[in-house]
């Protein structure tokens, strides 16, 4: 095995000092396994970060890079455009819920959130109603890293470094409960009331009529799996409409078959008025994000400004980049082709069933599950938080060949959706046993 020269690169979110003492690399990757660096064959329980939906290297997608690296390597987006722009946003409508039609490229979730909480304060103002400026989330949500995605999020951690970020901003309670809700399986019964705070805070401590929208992600991945109670995202979207405030669907995750349809929107059986897209987009294989909206905002943009103006003063160099566009119009054929989203639907039974296998592993204080999407949260090390999944998590990539994710003392699993039935038992074989020689 090469050595190499850690020194220079400052890792994102990455105890630097401490990974460099002992560095977890891979250097390839194909369908469900990455190879390390010492040439072990790595399950990847978490489809790299959420995001390869369809396995790692899917030739369909390779090629289609290689070909548009080959064609056309860049084209500006801005009063210009190339083709494969316009095919993109087309083969992404294509699988998109009804009536939200336009797109706006960008290069990754974080852009993604920040573009729609523009979109969101700049609508109302087109549409004559600029007293709307108030942006609200919730705790524990992650909206990337982004000033408007660490103000509306809710991870103090994000934000404390960085001063005051936006101003204006509220964040709701969010709706896990373990005491309540412990090892349920899908949609937890019980919470639905806790959307009602939404109204109260409005009419408390908002005017309503301030309110320019409310983000949230479907389920809350990054901070460790927390599902909607049922009932509860359709009663937030029922307040959204009765005041005029636009919902934002944050989809980075939940996006391109994770819960079994193309999108949580399409599960929960919710529309939102825009939706943040990422990851799953072009199987993560060239850098994209995407905000989906609806005609009539896009619309009411149109109709604001003379027709020789520009309407939305925003936009990226990489914009609707030719490689990024050729690998989103690739993985959707592929998701399409495969039937990936109906094949998460089916593996998921599975995949819930050996997920509460483990219930009684020591220190396992909850199991949620929907979809291809679990998190298992483990009871913390006595004054030592974290330490306990991290362990854990060094265990399974050392010892096990399986790549987790961690965050906090939570396991968050999210596999490529290409599983098989096999694989999801090795998974959360080898998860139980990590934990069991932990404890
Ligand atoms: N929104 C959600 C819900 C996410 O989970 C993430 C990343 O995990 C982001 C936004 C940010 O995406 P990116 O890391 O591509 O900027």
């Amino acid at each position: 095995m090469s050595t190499i020269n850690t020194e220079h690169f400052w890792m994102p979110f990455t105890a630097n000092r401490q990974f460099k003492t002992e560095p977890r690399l891979l250097k390839a990757a194909k369908g469900m396994y990455f190879t390390s660096q010492d040439d072990r064959q790595i399950l990847d329980g978490t489809a790299g970060l959420w995001c390869v939906n369809a396995g790692h290297g899917h030739p369909r997608i390779v090629q289609a890079i290689q070909e548009q690296a080959a064609t056309l390597d860049f084209a500006p987006t801005f009063q210009m455009a190339h083709p494969l722009a316009f095919d993109a946003a087309s083969a992404l409508v294509s699988i998109a819920p009804a009536g939200l039609n336009k797109v706006f490229f960008c290069n990754d979730g974080s852009e993604a959130v920040d573009t729609a909480l523009k979109m969101a304060l700049a609508y109302h103002r087109a549409r004559g109603d600029s007293g709307r400026f108030r942006l609200i989330g919730r705790e524990r949500a992650y909206h990337g890293v982004g000033f408007g995605g660490i103000s509306v999020g809710g991870i103090a951690g994000n934000r404390k470094q960085f001063g005051p970020a936006l101003s204006g901003v509220d964040h709701l309670k969010h709706p896990l409960n373990i005491s309540l809700n412990a090892f349920s399986k899908g949609e937890p019964e019980h919470g639905a009331e806790l959307a009602l705070e939404f109204e109260q805070r409005l009419l408390a401590t908002h005017d309503p009529l301030t309110v320019a929208a409310l983000i949230v992600e479907p389920i809350q991945g990054s901070t460790g799996v927390i599902i909607p109670p049922k009932g509860y995202l359709k009663s937030l979207s029922e307040i959204c409409k009765k005041y005029g405030i636009l919902l934002i669907f944050d989809e980075v995750i939940t996006g391109f078959g994770r819960l079994g349809s193309a999108f949580a929107a399409d599960y929960f059986g919710i529309m939102p008025d825009l939706m943040v897209l990422a990851k799953g987009l072009t199987n993560a294989a060239v850098p994209m994000g995407a905000v989906l909206s609806r005609d009539e905002i896009y619309d009411t943009f149109m109709h604001a400004a003379p027709q020789d103006q520009i309407e939305f003063f925003h936009g990226y160099t990489y914009s609707a980049h030719p490689l990024a566009c050729a690998a989103a119009i690739a993985s959707i054929h592929v998701y399409r082709e495969e039937s990936l989203f109906d094949r998460a639907a089916t593996m998921s039974k599975a995949f819930e069933i050996a997920a509460h296998r483990l219930r009684d592993c020591p220190n396992v204080k909850d199991i949620r599950n929907l979809g291809l999407v679990c998190g298992i949260e483990l009871t913390p090390q006595v004054g030592k938080s974290t330490t306990r999944a991290y362990d854990i998590f060094h265990r399974c990539f050392w010892k096990k060949d399986l790549l987790i994710r961690t965050t906090g003392d939570i396991i968050a699993l999210s596999p490529p959706l290409i599983i098989s039935d096999d694989e999801i038992d090795t998974m959360f074989r080898k998860i139980a046993e990590a934990i069991t020689e932990q404890s």
